[in-house]
């Protein structure tokens, strides 16, 4: 692979994959690896929100999501700590979300970015690279089924029978590093940062038989932290616990036990336990954690990171899918900008990095604060209550974290005012 791509995306997910077909209808010529070969799971609540569809239209994939037979979710509800629900609508049922499997959706927006004109390589993963005077990037590419070369007994160094690792080398003028929370892309150019004061872990299983709501999501907030239920097609139900192990003063375990740790879980909540008394496992259980990441910028010589690579924080408000898309959108949108004008220096991708905070920057403060009452049990429960007598907050609400809406309606005194006065 000699020639000298205008990008390689980095990583097959919401964002990569959006990146690569927009970048390729653009008449780009674009390289997409992922390290997983696809269809793969993918740790999520697996909402959809409303906003994700006008993105998949835009894209051309909206059909053959469609096809896939999504559930449709009017909205979501949060039931609160001392039991009080509200079920936030994102326009009175007229817009809904859809609900279905990561397996599913990315890997129709995978073959997407191939039919876009993009070149797909799965199961390669990045493993470094360095860009030259000459402003190109030189990747390297490993097979993610090759073995790793190390030094010691039995290796090349040590004169015994070498394992050779499948690697490639890519040249390209720009990388966009969509390679979810934690980011290669990132940490390689030492951007990357925790989220010390937000640690949460998630486990998360498909089941059947779960007895939820047909028509809306479910997040049930729990002393350990909270609980997702989704209804997918199929009769599947993505059920997702939350949790913080320091505050559990327990740390998250691994293999048999795990299912052990979830089923405690779910017998900690009446409700929880209700939804699962009949239920099935439908697969193994996937656990993720610490989950909150930023990235200090987004932007770097040649390079933009999008999606979960620039940042995520909690998944309670379904923050995630639509927000990777636009950001996407935006940086894509720079990039060719960029690419046109022949200068891919930081400066020159400056504007996705304003624009982002411009656009994420309230709903990231929202997020921090609805972790912030989800920590105050009684405040909770307060929030919850007023919300329950006032049906067009509780819809705003929805709304916002539907990506409809702009967060910063969240943050007007009027609407201090009017929770203060439900
Ligand atoms: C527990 C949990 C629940 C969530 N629930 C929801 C929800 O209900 N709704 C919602 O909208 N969002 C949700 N999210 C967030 C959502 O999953 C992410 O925001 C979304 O997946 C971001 O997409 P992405 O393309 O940036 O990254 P990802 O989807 O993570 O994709 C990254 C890709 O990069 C590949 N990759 C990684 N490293 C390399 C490498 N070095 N080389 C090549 N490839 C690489 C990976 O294989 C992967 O395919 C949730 C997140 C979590 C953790």
């Amino acid at each position: 692979m000699s020639a000298v791509f205008d990008a390689i995306v980095i990583g097959g997910g919401p964002a990569g994959s959006a990146a690569a077909a927009l970048l390729a209808r653009a008449g780009r010529e674009v390289l997409l690896c992922d390290a997983a070969r696809f269809p793969r799971h993918k740790i999520c609540g697996e909402f959809v929100p409303p906003a994700a569809l006008r993105q998949f239209a835009d894209l051309g994939v909206l059909p053959e999501i469609e096809a896939l037979r999504p559930r449709r979710h009017v909205g979501m509800a949060v039931i609160a700590p001392g039991g009080a629900e509200v079920l936030g609508r994102y326009d009175h049922g007229a817009a809904c979300g859809l609900s279905l499997r990561r397996y599913d959706l990315d890997e129709t927006l995978l073959r997407n970015a191939g039919r876009c004109g993009a070149r797909v390589l799965q199961g390669w993963r990045a493993a470094g690279f360095e860009r030259g005077r000459d402003g190109i990037f030189d990747v390297e590419l490993v097979s993610a089924g090759a073995v790793p070369v190390r030094a010691g007994p039995g290796s090349a160094a040590a004169g015994g029978p070498a394992a050779v690792p499948d690697r490639a080398a890519v040249r390209a003028r720009a990388i966009v590093g969509a390679d979810g929370r934690n980011s290669f892309v990132a940490r390689r150019l030492g951007l990357r940062r925790a989220e010390p004061r937000h640690r949460k872990w998630a486990v998360m299983g498909h089941f059947l038989g779960v007895e939820s709501p047909a028509d809306h999501g479910e997040m049930i907030v729990t002393s350990y932290g909270y609980c997702g239920i989704n209804p997918l097609p199929g009769g599947l139900a993505n059920v997702c616990v939350v949790v913080d192990p320091a505050a559990m003063r327990r740390p998250i375990p691994g293999g048999a036990r795990l299912r052990d740790f979830f089923q405690e879980r779910i017998a900690d909540h009446p409700l929880t336990r209700r939804r699962m008394a009949r239920a099935e496992p439908a697969g193994s259980l996937r656990a993720t954690g610490p989950m909150a990441c930023r990235a200090a910028r987004s932007v770097a010589d040649g390079v933009l990171l999008v999606g979960d690579a620039a940042g995520f924080y909690d998944p309670f408000t379904g923050e995630g899918i639509a927000m990777a898309l636009r950001g996407t959108e935006m940086a894509a949108e720079v990039l060719l900008e960029a690419l046109s004008r022949g200068d891919l220096g930081a400066r020159a991708l400056e504007p996705y990095e304003t624009g982002r905070r411009a656009a994420f920057g309230p709903r990231l403060r929202l997020d921090r604060v609805l972790q912030g009452v989800l920590a105050r049990p009684r405040l909770a429960d307060w929030v919850a209550r007023r919300l329950r007598r006032d049906q067009d907050l509780a819809d705003l609400l929805a709304r916002v974290t539907g990506d409809m809406e702009d967060a910063a309606a969240l943050f007007r005194p009027r609407f201090l005012a009017r929770l203060l006065l439900a």
